[in-house]
C-alpha cells in the first residue's frame, strides 16, 4: 500500500501535480518528464480547477484543431471572409486564436503564455505562429493535436499585421465597422493589436463590452510582445474564473509556462549537461542575468550594480581585500560551496566576478565558482543555435535557488516564472555611469511585469484603471513603474 502511495506521489510530481497530461512519448521530449528531477524547488501546485480546465482545453484542441473537419470548415469560412463554410459561422462550436510571435525569445514566450490564457478563458483553440523558431525550440504541449498554426493558413500576410491593419479591432471601431453596443454582423476575423504602439481603440480589448463583441468573432489574430495577463485580471467578465483557476494569483505564468514550454531534446541536452557538470553538486545556486546590448561597451558601473546587489542582499559572500585570511585552518574544513550561473551576451562581467573570487578569499570561507554557458555578443534574429542557447540559459537560470535579474527584461521574467523564484531585480539605469541606489530590490512576486498596460483607458467612461486601486492585486512594478503585475 505504501509502495502504491509512493508511486502515485512520484507520478504526480513527474506531472507537476497534474498540470501535465500523461501519455506523451517520453523519448521524443525528455524535458517534459525530466524537468521535475532537476528542480530543487518543486514549485507551486496547480489548483484542481486549473487541472480540469486544462484537460477540457486539450479536448477542445483535439476536437477543433488542425486536421479536424471543424477546422477545415472554419478555415473555409475565413478564406471566403464569412461567405461559405457550413451555415453561419463555419464551425459554431470552434473558435480560434492565432498568436503572432516575434522579437526576442522572452517576449515570444510571454506573448504565447498570455495568448494561451486568453484562449482558455474564451474557449478558443490556440494556434501559435511557427515562425521565429517557435516550432523548433519547444515540444508540442497538447496531446494528440497541435498548437502550431498550419503553413496553409489563409491569411497569408498575417505576420505583417500592424497598428494600421484595416481589420484590426481598434481600426474597425474607429471606422464604425463594428460597434460594441450594437450586436449584429461580425466579421470572420479580427486582428487584435496589443503591441507597444497600440491605440486607445486597440486598448478597448481590455473592456468587458468589447470582449462580448470579440466573443462572436470566429477567428482572432493577436499580436503582442508583452505579458498582457495582468490586463485580463482587470476585466470583470473573467474575474470569477481567474479567481477559481488561480487562487494563488502570483503563479499564473509559473503554471502556464511549465505547461506550455518544454524545450526540445537538443536544448534539454544543453541544459542537463551544463547543470550536471557545473551546478548539480553545489549547495547553493545563484543565477545572475546581466542584460546588455550588442553595441554597449563593458560598463564598470553595471558590474558594480551586480556586486553591490549580491552583497547588500546577502546573496554572495564578500571577499577579503587586504591579503590572505590570517587563521589558516589546519585541516580541510567543511565549507559551503556556492555556484553562480551567469547569463549575458558579454563575458566581461562574468570574467570580473570569477577573478574576484579566485584572487580573494571570502569572509565566510565559502567557495564561489562562477559559470557562464555562452556569450553571444549581440542579439540575433532567426538563428536556431542562438535561440537554442538563449532557451537553455533561461532554463538554467530557472533552476537557481536565488535569482538576480535585470529590470524590464522578459528573458529574466521567464526564468523567474518557470523557476517559481521571486527574484531580486536590478533597477533600470538612467545612464551608463550611474549605479542606482539601492542597486536592486526583492521583487513583489515571481510574475512577469506587463510593461505597457492600458493605463489611461477608461472603457468609454465606465471604468478607470488605476493600478492597485481598482484591483488591489494588480500593482505597479518595481523595475518598470509604469507597468503592472500580479502580486
Ligand atoms: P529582453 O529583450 O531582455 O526582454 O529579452 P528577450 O529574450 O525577449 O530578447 C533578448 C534576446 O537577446 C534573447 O532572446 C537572446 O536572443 C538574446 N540574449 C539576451 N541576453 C542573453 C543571454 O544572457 N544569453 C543568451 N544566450 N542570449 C541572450
Amino acid at each position: 500500500d505504501s509502495m502504491l502511495h509512493w508511486l502515485a506521489a512520484a507520478s504526480r510530481d513527474r506531472l507537476l501535480g497534474g498540470l501535465l497530461a500523461d501519455g506523451f512519448d517520453e523519448g521524443s521530449c525528455r524535458s517534459r518528464y525530466q524537468s521535475a528531477m532537476y528542480r530543487r524547488n518543486a514549485g507551486k501546485e496547480p489548483s484542481a480547477p486549473l487541472v480540469s480546465k486544462l484537460r477540457r482545453y486539450e479536448d477542445l484542441q483535439r476536437r477543433c484543431g488542425p486536421g479536424t473537419v471543424a477546422y477545415s470548415k472554419s478555415v473555409e469560412y475565413l478564406r471566403s471572409r464569412g461567405k461559405s463554410g457550413g451555415g453561419g459561422i463555419g464551425s459554431p462550436e470552434c473558435r480560434y486564436l492565432a498568436s503572432i510571435s516575434y522579437r526576442g525569445l522572452g517576449n515570444r514566450m510571454l506573448a504565447t503564455a498570455s495568448a494561451f490564457l486568453y484562449a482558455m478563458l474564451t474557449d478558443r483553440v490556440l494556434l501559435v505562429d511557427p515562425s521565429n523558431e517557435m516550432d523548433e525550440l519547444f515540444c508540442e504541449p497538447f496531446p494528440d493535436t497541435t498548437w502550431l498554426l498550419p503553413r496553409t493558413f489563409p491569411l497569408t500576410n498575417y505576420t505583417t499585421f500592424n497598428v494600421d491593419t484595416a481589420e484590426s479591432y481598434g481600426n474597425m471601431l474607429k471606422n464604425n465597422t463594428i460597434t460594441p453596443d450594437r450586436a449584429g454582423d461580425v466579421p470572420a476575423f479580427a486582428y487584435v493589436h496589443l503591441d507597444h504602439d497600440y491605440t486607445m481603440q486597440d486598448k478597448f480589448f481590455f473592456c468587458d463590452d468589447d470582449q462580448r463583441v470579440l466573443q462572436n468573432i470566429p477567428w482572432l489574430v493577436m499580436r503582442t510582445d508583452s505579458y498582457i495577463v495582468p490586463g485580463l485580471f482587470l476585466l470583470t467578465i473573467f474575474q470569477e474564473e481567474l479567481d477559481m483557476l488561480f487562487p494563488d494569483r502570483v503563479t499564473v505564468f509559473h503554471h502556464l509556462g511549465r505547461y506550455l514550454f518544454h524545450p526540445n531534446n537538443q536544448i534539454w541536452g544543453l541544459v542537463t549537461r551544463y547543470y550536471d557538470a557545473y551546478l548539480a553538486t553545489t549547495q547553493q545556486r545563484v543565477g545572475i542575468q546581466v542584460r546588455v546590448f550588442g553595441a554597449q561597451p563593458n560598463l564598470p558601473s553595471l558590474l558594480e550594480q551586480v556586486t553591490k546587489c549580491t552583497k547588500n542582499e546577502n546573496l554572495l559572500p564578500e571577499v577579503i581585500t587586504g591579503g590572505e585570511p590570517v587563521l589558516a585552518p589546519t585541516s580541510r574544513p567543511r565549507i559551503k560551496s556556492i555556484a553562480v550561473l551567469m547569463a549575458s551576451l558579454k563575458s566581461w562581467y562574468y570574467e570580473q566576478i570569477k577573478s574576484m573570487y579566485w584572487e580573494h578569499a571570502t569572509v565566510t570561507g565559502e567557495t564561489v565558482s562562477v559559470h557562464q554557458p555562452s556569450h553571444e555578443e549581440y542579439q540575433r534574429f532567426g538563428s536556431r543555435s542562438h535561440d537554442a542557447k538563449a532557451c537553455a540559459e533561461i532554463y538554467l537560470l530557472s533552476l537557481s535557488d536565488a535569482l538576480v535579474t535585470s529590470g524590464g527584461s522578459t528573458f529574466g521574467y521567464v526564468a523567474q516564472g518557470l523557476g517559481g523564484v521571486t527574484p531580486w531585480v536590478m533597477y533600470i539605469r538612467a545612464n551608463d555611469t550611474a549605479v542606482p541606489n539601492p542597486p536592486c530590490c526583492r521583487d513583489m512576486s515571481m510574475e512577469p511585469c506587463f510593461v505597457k498596460p492600458p493605463a489611461f483607458n477608461d472603457c468609454r467612461g465606465k471604468r478607470t484603471i488605476n493600478p492597485g486601486k481598482v484591483v488591489p492585486h494588480v500593482q505597479s512594478c518595481h523595475d518598470v513603474p509604469w507597468g503592472v503585475k500580479l502580486v
